[in-house]
């Protein structure tokens, strides 16, 4: 990027301190950041109907001239109701345009002011003319007061006459002064920008020029489809889509070209442990384990590193695999650890993974934040086959003698940035990275994108489709029922609440008087409770105990979100159910279903918005994950989905992963062949700002460690 982006927005007429710190506000901070700052909606504004032509239920413009402007009470008996209201007229009609609840407009509109507006208009409420509720507004010729913009831009063209930008603002700026503030930015940078990605790509697919493509993005042509830029979809809007998918892919690219060519471990297992561990399973591996097992011994036997993610929905069987890679590295003389992403679920495997490898006389572990601090033996893995424990694993002071592989559970939790963290440490084992969220693959690619990918695509036989019912609070009676039906098979119920204690910022039911409700009315059963600010050895015991099937029902909070397995449990009661998302509604309720009797999920709502109702449809329509997982990202767009905010990767601006899939499969195919030629970028500087620039802080890939 040429320097005259980078300097400050402030410069930039019509800014100054006070709105340059405004700006600042909405991350536009030079001239480069209000270029990326893409409309978030356009308006057709190309048409300006005359008056006399509206009809009702209709978008349109209209401009004129304030002839009336006032606040007027529509109904004496309710004195309160106040609305503002003016009239203009455009020389062949007049209108009515009003607003509610925004009596501050009265000191904006004059009347003799020239303005656009831009709404639905529709019937008065007698029926006998038209009139624009709430419209959107721009005043063409203010002429007094702070406002004044009249020797600013000239305005038409820019906010009238055509297909015009809507930016997300802020308060105290204008859509009318941003626009502006855009207009100048573009106009003055235009000929610093120069465009970044190789010419062969940009004729390969046909690509529309850098320089055009922002224009068009901000103040499109007329030519250029208002739905296409409203989707985002317009020749431009892909455009500027590639290449920020472009730069995001040449940072994984480059990531995974540097781990491929370090030095890893060649083991050569000889499966004398496997062996003795799938002969005491009580089962048989399904063809899609064993193909993903294959996928993960192939690896370990070569030299380069591995670095494999295990994809596979809850309950697909992936901790056996998982075991069965660290039997691999411990028939080899090293230590293997397994991370999970809470301490119950890290308890969890520990006490699983114990009772597997019982007789095989191996040294298991456990290490957890907690346990350090409780003073045990937990800082210096030592002597450990297996270690077993959460985040704690790789952090300041803990050192493993000979550390070949390590398994990370739950990865969602876990990303590039986490795992790069591991090398820096001087860590450079196998690493397997399970999780079930179940993201399309291309997708998988973009978050996991300089990882190889294995596919559990396959239940264990014999698992019938949970069976799952939405409840209102008032139906809260059919959930005792199917608990004492339950519990009268011998089976065992999770009750899952929201929080742990009542308190007095929310009025959500909690686990803890959950727990003490249900044991009152059910005084024959065994109620246990189990939250994240237990004991670890307290909530160890209770976890064994409902394991071993000592507790009939278990009260507790998203603690046992991921991971937990107890085959009789199967019902799962998840108390405001409208609270959670859809990702982690599907988590808790791959608690149940993980045995070969019928399970059941109950999700029980107390009041519902448009999204949490949509959410919770979803649910009880389906347990297919990738559905579950593809209206998840409809409902909450992709960086909350994918947790990349936590994991700390670049956020895309521009691109969208559902709506540009295509464009991401070629960015991704050509980033990975121009890093497979030119690893550090030397070849072409220009683009290695670009991509230094975007993973800025996040990663130093194009640094020669
Ligand atoms: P997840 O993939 O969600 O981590 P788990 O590894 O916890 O799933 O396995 C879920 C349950 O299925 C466990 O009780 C496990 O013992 C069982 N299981 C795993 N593989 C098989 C198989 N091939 N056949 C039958 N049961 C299996
Ligand atoms: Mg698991």
């Amino acid at each position: 990027m040429d320097k005259d982006l980078l300097s400050s927005i402030q410069y930039i007429k019509g800014v100054g301190p006070n709105r340059a710190k405004l700006l600042s506000r909405i991350g536009i901070k030079t001239v480069k950041d209000a270029l990326c700052y893409l409309p978030c909606r356009y308006e057709d504004r190309s048409s300006v109907k005359k008056i006399p032509l509206l009809k009702a239920e209709e978008l349109n413009t209209v401009t004129g001239r304030i002839i009336k402007s006032d606040i007027i009470t529509p109904n004496p008996s309710r004195p309160k109701l106040k609305i503002f209201e003016i009239v203009i007229t455009d020389g062949n009609g007049i209108l009515k345009a009003k607003w509610f609840n925004q009596l501050y407009l009265k000191k904006i509109f004059k009347t003799g002011q020239e303005v656009v507006l831009y709404g639905t208009t529709k019937y008065n409420y007698r029926g006998t003319g038209l009139e624009m509720l709430n419209p959107e507004y721009e005043i063409l010729n203010e002429e007094n007061g702070q406002n004044s913009e009249s020797n600013e831009q000239k305005t038409e063209g820019i906010h009238t006459g055509r297909v015009v930008p809507i930016y997300r603002s802020t308060e105290g700026l204008s859509q009318k002064q941003l626009r502006n503030i855009m207009h100048t930015a573009m106009t003055v940078s235009a000929s610093s920008i120069s465009d970044p990605i190789p010419h062969e790509i940009i004729k390969k697919y046909n690509l529309p020029g850098l320089k055009e493509s922002i224009q068009n993005v901000h103040f499109p042509e007329a030519s250029v489809s208002i739905a296409e830029l409203n989707k985002g979809t317009s020749l431009y809007h892909q455009r500027l889509s590639f290449d920020e998918l472009f730069t995001f892919q040449l940072g994984l690219a480059a990531i995974k070209k540097k781990e491929i060519s370090e030095r890893g471990i060649a083991f050569s297992p000889d499966s004398r442990l496997i062996n003795k561990l799938l002969d005491r399973l009580p089962f048989k591996l399904t063809s899609a384990q064993q193909r993903a097992f294959n996928e993960i011994l192939d690896d370990m036997k070569s030299p380069a590193p591995m670095n494999r993610l295990i994809q596979g929905d809850v309950g697909s069987g992936k901790t056996i695999i998982a075991l069965m890679s660290m039997l691999a590295a411990v028939e080899c003389g090293y230590q293997a650890a397994l991370m999970a992403p809470t301490e119950i679920l890290a308890e969890q495997h520990f006490i699983n993974i114990h009772r597997l490898v019982e007789n095989l006389g191996l040294n298991i572990q456990l290490l957890t934040s907690s346990r350090k601090t409780r003073g045990t033996n937990a800082v210096a893995p030592g002597d450990a086959d297996i270690v077993i424990g959460t985040h704690a694993i790789i952090q300041e002071g803990v050192s493993f003698k000979k550390l070949g592989l390590i398994v990370i559970d739950e990865q969602h939790r876990f990303g590039v940035m986490q795992r790069a963290m591991l090398r820096k440490k001087g860590i450079n084992p196998d690493t397997l990275i399970m999780t079930a969220t179940p993201i399309p693959r291309t997708l998988a690619l973009t978050l996991y994108g300089d990882l190889d990918y294995s596919i559990i695509d396959e239940l264990p036989p014999n698992r019938s489709p949970i069976i799952t019912r939405l409840l209102y609070e008032s139906q809260k009676s059919q959930i005792y029922k199917l608990m004492q039906d339950e519990i009268k098979k011998g089976r065992q119920a999770y009750v899952v609440y929201p929080v742990i204690e009542e308190s007095e910022k929310t009025d959500l039911k909690s686990a803890i008087n959950g727990a003490e409700s249900l044991q009152k009315i059910s005084p024959n059963l065994k109620v246990e409770l189990i939250h994240g600010r237990m004991k670890p050895a307290d909530r160890e015991e209770v976890m064994k105990e409902f394991k071993n099937g000592g507790i009939h029902i278990l009260v507790s909070t998203t603690v046992i979100e991921v991971g937990v397995d107890v085959p009789n449990a199967t019902l799962m009661v998840i108390i405001h159910a409208e609270r959670f998302g859809l990702a982690q509604l599907h988590q808790l309720r791959g608690r149940v279903g993980r045995g070969s009797s019928q399970s059941f999920c109950v999700l029980l709502c107390y009041g519902s918005t448009n999204d949490s109702k949509k959410r919770l449809d979803v649910m009880v329509e389906t347990t297919d994950g990738f559905r579950i997982a593809e209206e998840d990202l409809n409902i909450r767009g992709s960086g909350e989905f994918f947790g990349t905010k936590q994991s700390g990767m670049p956020d895309l601006k521009v691109a969208n992963l559902m709506r540009d899939v295509k464009i991401l499969e070629i960015a991704r195919k050509e980033a990975f062949s121009l890093i497979e030629g030119d690893p550090l970028l030397n070849m072409h500087p220009q683009l290695k700002t670009a991509a230094e620039d975007f993973w800025r802080g996040k990663l130093e890939i194009f640094k020669t460690a």
